[in-house]
């Protein structure tokens, strides 16, 4: 577990709330954390959550949108982004449609959940929603360099295995669908 933690907390040197050097060490649970030796402050490292919006419009299309932002920038993608600490997830869900599509949505159920591979932060817990679309204008925005609809048996490459989960269950496609190490190390 050690190389576990020297992983996780090697961006991590001094403790955010007194400045003072952080060093990994077992926490009451023993857990190793790091931990600040001069104000007891426990730096955590947990999965970052997420919302992903699958939409399918009369014609059984998939609003697929343009990464214009890392990670995976240029792949397309469903409509996605990380949770905002202010909003619920179905908040969440609504305000990314519409900053990345231009469209008004109503979440009309949970898909499911994704434990999924982050460049950034080692590991995402995405919440796919299924939506549907109530007014607006398509129209790619905020990080998206282009939003369409693909039919399903003409998606392109989609850029993360949590998304082509969402679409399978939701489709019965069967895109591939693999995970990774906490060292980005695909998992067959
Ligand atoms: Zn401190």
């Amino acid at each position: 577990m050690k190389e576990l933690a020297n992983l996780l907390y090697k961006d991590a040197h001094f403790c955010q709330r007194c400045g003072n050097k952080l060093e990994i060490k077992a926490d009451f649970e023993h857990k190793l954390r790091a931990i600040c030796e001069n104000c007891g402050f426990v730096l955590y490292r947990n999965p970052i959550p997420a919302v992903a919006i699958l939409v399918l419009n009369e014609q059984n299309e998939i609003l697929l949108i343009k990464r214009g932002i890392e990670p995976q920038i240029g792949m397309w993608a469903l409509p996605s982004g990380y949770a905002e600490i202010f909003m619920t997830p179905e908040e969440n869900a609504i305000a990314e449609l519409k900053e990345e599509t231009g469209l008004d949505g109503e979440i009309t159920r949970f898909i499911d959940w994704f434990f999924g591979y982050s460049p950034i932060y080692y590991r995402v817990l995405s919440l796919g929603f299924r939506m549907q679309i109530t007014g607006g204008t398509l129209k790619a925005g905020d990080d998206a360099t282009d939003a369409r609809f693909f039919p399903i048996n003409a998606l392109p490459e989609i850029a993360f295995a949590a998304h082509r989960h969402f679409i399978n269950c939701e489709t019965g496609l069967k895109l591939k669908v693999n995970n990774y190490t906490l060292q980005g190390e695909p998992i067959p």
